[in-house]
């Protein structure tokens, strides 16, 4: 991978880290926004030159992180490196320091003389911008100094030289000597000194009286003689070896050596410097080399694994053989707060300790520790003082002769101990403890990430197994409305593989043309609003038929940011339902038609009724009227006639005489009935009060006769005063008390009653009268006939009536807005109800 293959996107930056923190040498990622030049990575080997750590430097302005050493008069580290960091932006191309003295802060004020080569390199964007920079600086202090050496080396030998010809220049020499800051000796050939600086007595530990008496193998046990003729053969002499110091420590010395003479006596002049410091930082640095190294490898097998069991069992055989453990692994708490699992664990021939544990098997102290977070080393199980007897005994069954155990918390919960045991005891390095904490970190991360994407299939598999099973078209885009997905079911239905993968060709081969543009213009507005959109729309099948499907959307947001990431859309197809919803419309409307034929034929017919009716009326009245004066003439002609021939008459010519009266009598009556209904028919526009207590006693009145013939009781009960035509509700009780008078019963006495209540019907109040016999009643079939003009149920010669009376009766109840029922039950009697509405 090359720096420029990768997009300067926020997700880049995390890759940056990554690879920097597994980079050797002294690099930081340093971002273009200029004044700042902000941190974004750095390497190992320059957070441990810079000593910094990754807190206190990434995220900070790199002048924030490297203030201006104002100590040092000669400062000008910062300002280069500003002018560098231009450079680099302006001309797009790298830019090498010149040599950079920059010092480091020691944390305490003061500085370390710090000497740099340093260079800057961009790293473009796509497009060919400058996104980052990065900055390499070679920590050159130590050939600097040891430049600096020689050349007070070299100025020493010639002040040496000089030192002959006067005191002054003997006072000069050893002036120089005494200031350089490394010991600087003066040796003769048989070993003794002859000069020593102050430098060199002080790291010693010599007086210069004593140094008077010490040999070179007091101070350099392993001094070879023959170094002292290569010397005087001119060589210059350039070795490691180690120098005693008298309290006999020993220490390394770098030491730089060459023969010189002065009046002809042979010298050996040396300077040893003290590099205890630095083999210090090449331990160190080797140490941390082994360790990035050893990272390094345990990143490439973690990355090569997807399934986090794997991911487990190798970082932990890895580490295991790395250290050279019987056992390495995981115990992962199992999220009921009292147990831990170990499902994974590398054994190099041991028995493995795959199983559940119970939290309460640890000792108080040692889950205390882990829900701290504290590491746990024993280097000695059997001979550990902080162990019970009881402790011990149960670790010897596990075999476990020394351990590691490392918690990782998350928000301050322990979810796992990585554990590393020795079937021996066995002592760990503090460097050794802390790699294996980042070991154990960085494979749990690893876990922790593959089961998320574990996760993350599954559920997509779940997905797609479920969209691809139901009977739906189902399709997402990204939120540039992209086509990502789209289900079986689509394919099924347009019969091809998926192939298209914009709308626009989607629309162009599947929507039916008619459609499509709505449909793209639906979903581009739905693009630009961000809100969902629903359409009705054809769709064009394998076999070329188009389908009704209802085209649905929604937009997905983040839960965090709420911007659209993807649009769900769902296709259902509606086609029968069209189908139906068109047969259904067709059909709705012919019936609206039928119905409305019917209307108009039926209101055409009931005028027609109408019209007949009051024909009939007019007519009834016309006829009654004009008929009744010939009726009378012929009544009283016929009369006369009979008086004069009364005498001359026979049986059979009188009877034929009464026969003609009798008829005549009825045509009238008839007349009467007739005239009576039509006057009826005809309305009188204004109601009054009628006291219905007062009709009936008058109708009583005139029917006194018969009641008196008939021996009848009649009961009157309390009667309401109602608003409607008097005349009218006389004639009313006159032919219900009449009928009542009439159809009666030989055998029993009549008795009629005539009561009144209030009632409801149909949610009005109305007054309801009765009149009630106990006369010869009839067959209940006939309640409704009875009512028509000219219904008879009984013989004329029985009982004499024209079959108008009930008609009259009807009419009055509907010019009330009443109605009227009967109820009869046949040799028992009758019930007629009227019912006036109470207003
Ligand atoms: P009519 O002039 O025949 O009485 P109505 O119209 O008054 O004519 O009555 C029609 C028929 O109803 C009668 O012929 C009779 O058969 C029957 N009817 C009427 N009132 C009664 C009643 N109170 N009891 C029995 N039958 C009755």
């Amino acid at each position: 991978m090359t720096y420029e293959s990768i997009s300067p996107s926020v997700g880049a930056s995390v890759l940056y880290t990554a690879l920097f923190e597994a980079l050797p040498g002294n690099s930081i990622l340093v971002q273009a926004d200029a004044p700042r030049f902000t941190v974004l990575a750095a390497t190992p080997g320059y957070l441990h030159n810079s000593g910094h750590t990754k807190k206190t430097l990434i995220g900070k302005g790199v002048f924030e992180a490297f203030p201006a050493n104002n100590a040092d008069p000669n400062h000008k580290g910062d300002k280069d490196l500003f002018f560098s960091f231009q450079y680099v932006l302006q001309h797009k191309e790298p830019h090498f320091l010149p040599l950079q003295r920059y010092d480091l802060p020691n944390g305490d004020g003061s500085f370390t003389e710090k000497y740099w080569r340093a260079s800057n390199t961009p790293v473009f964007t796509p497009d060919g911008n400058v996104a980052y920079i990065i900055h390499t600086a070679e920590d050159i202090t130590e050939q600097i100094k040891a430049e600096k050496r020689e050349e007070v080396h070299v100025e020493l030998q010639k002040a040496f030289h000089k030192a002959e010809e006067s005191e002054a220049a003997m006072q000069q020499f050893k002036f120089m000597a005494d200031n350089a800051q490394d010991p600087f000796i003066l040796m003769r050939e048989d070993g003794t000194f002859a000069y020593l600086n102050q430098k060199a007595l002080e790291t010693w530990g010599y007086t210069e009286e004593e140094a008077k008496h010490i040999r070179v193998p007091d101070v350099d046990p392993i001094y070879q003689e023959e170094a002292f003729a290569r010397a005087q053969n001119g060589e210059i002499l350039k070795f490691e070896t180690l120098h005693k110091r008298k309290d006999g420590v020993v220490y390394p010395v770098e030491v730089n050596m060459n023969g010189i003479t002065l009046n002809d006596i042979p010298y050996l002049f040396a300077v040893a410097r003290d590099i205890t410091e630095h083999k210090k930082a090449e331990e160190l640095l080797r140490k941390s080399e082994q360790r990035q190294t050893f990272l390094l490898r345990l990143n490439d097998l973690l990355r090569a694994l997807a399934d986090p069991k794997a991911i487990q069992y190798e970082a932990a055989g890895l580490v295991a053989k790395h250290f050279g453990a019987g056992r390495a692994g995981y115990a992962e708490d199992t999220g009921d707060g009292k147990t831990v699992a170990v499902t994974v664990d590398y054994t190099n021939g041991g028995p493995s300790l795959k199983g559940v544990y119970n939290y309460d098997d640890y000792s108080v102290e040692l889950l205390q520790a882990f829900r701290e977070g504290r590491t746990i080393v024993r280097n000695d199980i059997m001979n550990d003082p902080a162990l019970s007897p009881a402790e011990k005994e149960a670790n010897a069954t596990l075999g476990l002769g020394a351990t590691v155990n490392i918690p990782l918390l998350k928000n301050d919960a322990l979810i796992a101990v990585f554990f590393m045991h020795y079937r021996e005891a066995h002592q760990w390095t503090e460097e050794e403890v802390s790699l294996l904490q980042e070991v154990a970190e960085r494979t749990w991360e690893a876990v922790v990430r593959a089961r998320a994407e574990q996760a993350l299939r599954e559920s997509e598999e779940r997905f797609r197994v479920m969209a691809d099973s139901v009977p739906i078209s189902i399709w997402i885009t990204d939120k540039e409305g992209r086509i990502e997905f789209l289900n079986k079911h689509w394919w099924d239905y347009c019969g091809e593989p998926a192939f298209e993968t914009t709308p626009d060709s989607i629309a162009a081969k599947h929507i039916h043309p008619e459609d499509g543009p709505k449909v793209m213009q639906a979903f581009g507005k739905a693009l630009l609003t961000g809100e969902h959109f629903e359409v009705e729309q054809r769709n064009r099948s394998w076999n070329g038929e188009y389908r009704w499907f209802l085209n649905r959307a929604n937009p997905h947001k983040d839960p965090i940011t709420g911007e659209i990431i993807k649009w769900f859309g769902v296709g259902v197809d509606i086609y029968d339902r069209k189908l139906a919803e068109q047969a259904l419309r067709l059909s709705e409307e012919t019936l609206e038609k039928k119905v409305q034929e019917r209307t108009l034929e039926l209101e055409r017919a009931n005028e027609e009724l109408k019209r007949s009716n009051q024909n009939l009326e007019e007519f009834a009245h016309a006829a009654s009227h004009d008929l009744k004066e010939p009726i009378r003439k012929i009544h009283f002609f016929t009369n006369q006639l009979k008086v004069q021939l009364s005498t001359h008459l026979n049986e059979a010519e009188i009877r034929s005489f009464n026969r003609i009266e009798n008829a005549t009598e009825r045509m009238g009556n008839l007349i009467d009935d007739l005239l009576l209904y039509s006057h009826v028919s005809q309305r009188p526009h204004e109601k009054e009060n009628v006291d219905l207590a007062q009709n009936v006693q008058r109708v009583l009145e005139d029917l006194e006769l018969d009641i008196e013939e008939k021996m009848a009781v009649i009961r009157v009960a309390k009667l309401p005063t109602v608003k409607g035509y008097r005349r009218q509700l006389q004639q009313l009780f006159q032919n219900l008390i009449s009928n009542a008078l009439k159809y009666t019963r030989a055998d029993v006495s009549a008795i009629i009653d005539v009561t009144a209540s209030e009632v409801t019907e149909n949610g009005r109040r109305y007054y309801l009268i009765a009149v009630k016999d106990n006369g010869i009643g009839f067959e209940p079939e006939y309640a409704d006939k009875i009512f028509q003009m000219f219904t008879r149920l009984h013989g004329k010669n029985e009982y004499s009536g024209t079959g108008v009376g009930l008609s009259i009766v009807k009419k009055v109840v509907e010019n009330h807005n009443g109605f009227i029922r009967v109820e009869s039950i046949p040799g028992e009697g009758s019930t007629f109800s009227v019912y006036l509405p109470a207003e």
